[in-house]
């Protein structure tokens, strides 16, 4: 018996099991990836905006983050597979088969990209898949690309892969981009952007790479392929809450919590992205780590 189990070692998770330990809490945090860190490990921007750090990327922030957690006192299983979550008796069963049980719980699952779901995205995985344009614009120099999605990340990566492409072909479903005016402004003034707007990308094609993508415009026309070298997709995220969505109270497919981070099942708490869409900062997701442990150390010391 634990006082606490975390589910999700990101910046959420570990935040929460830092302030745990802190608090003189029984901790265990469970991670199914090799290593802890969640999304920091996907960003390849500089961050400027965390207080008191700076850091070249989501690598960088993390080495900071390990110098504390390696002090701390916690349990940290990484590989770990969940089958299934009890969220009312604490109880976490792993594909081991070991079952585990907590007084509190704390989700911290995060999200993920959203994925488009078409012939060629996971096959091409390595082949022409482009993650991030901060990333990978170098490999890509000198290379016709398409990126699907109208958001911020999809404009913003579009202008920065405009930098070193012959051309970018930006693909959006909507009839406007919904990236913010900055970006859109840009867009129009960088002549090798060609925006397809009420578009679909609905194939990625080639023999051993990406070669080329077939385009859907507006319904009732033909579909048309073009030739391509690289494709990046960045429409958006989704919250990771598939062992717990039937158990608990979300909205919009985001965990909802109080003001506590706690959810509407009592001692189960929610950090992080997969509860935050509106402001899905590592700030945020680690103050909020902060609130749950201070919240469950006053319930449990009240006992
Ligand atoms: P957003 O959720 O803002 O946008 C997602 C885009 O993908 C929308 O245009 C949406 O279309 C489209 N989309 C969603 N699902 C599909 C689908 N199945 N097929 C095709 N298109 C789809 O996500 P972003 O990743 O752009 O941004 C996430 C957050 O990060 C935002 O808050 C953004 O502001 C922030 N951000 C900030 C940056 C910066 O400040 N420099 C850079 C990058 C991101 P539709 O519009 O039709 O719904």
């Amino acid at each position: 018996m634990h006082d606490v189990i975390i589910i999700g070692a990101g910046p959420a998770g570990l935040s929460t099991a830092f302030w745990c330990d802190e608090l003189g809490l029984d901790t265990l945090v469970l991670e199914q990836a090799d290593e802890v860190g969640g999304q920091l490990h996907r960003v390849y921007n500089p961050i400027h905006n965390y207080l008191g750090l700076r850091a070249s990327n989501g690598a960088e922030l993390l080495e900071h983050f390990a110098a504390n957690i390696d002090s701390a006192d916690f349990d940290l299983w990484t590989q770990t597979t969940i089958s299934s979550v009890d969220l009312k008796a604490k109880r976490v069963s792993l594909a081991s088969g070991e079952n585990l049980q907590s007084i509190a719980l704390v989700i911290a699952t995060g999200v993920r990209p959203r994925t488009l779901g078409v012939p060629g995205e996971k096959e091409f995985a390595g082949k022409g898949m482009i993650e991030s344009a901060t990333r990978d614009r170098e490999l890509f120099a000198g290379q016709d690309v398409c990126v699907v999605g109208g958001g911020d990340a999809a404009a913003e990566n579009a202008l920065l892969l405009s930098h070193d492409c012959p051309t970018v072909t930006l693909v959006h479903r909507g009839k406007k981009l919904r990236a913010r005016r900055e970006f859109t402004e840009q867009l129009q003034t960088v002549h090798c952007i060609t925006v397809f707007t009420e578009s679909v990308l609905t194939r990625i094609l080639g023999e051993d790479r990406v070669e080329a993508v077939e385009i859907q415009r507006k319904q009732g026309l033909k579909p048309f392929q073009l030739a391509v070298r690289g494709v990046l997709i960045r429409i958006g995220v989704e919250p990771n809450t598939e062992l717990f969505r039937e158990q608990l109270q979300t909205e919009n497919g985001y965990i909802a919590v109080n003001s506590q981070q706690e959810t509407n099942v009592p001692m189960v708490f929610a950090v992080g992205d997969v509860s935050n869409p509106v402001a899905p900062t590592i700030s945020g997701a680690t103050g909020a780590g902060a609130t749950a442990a201070k919240v469950i150390a006053s319930r449990l010391n009240a006992k």
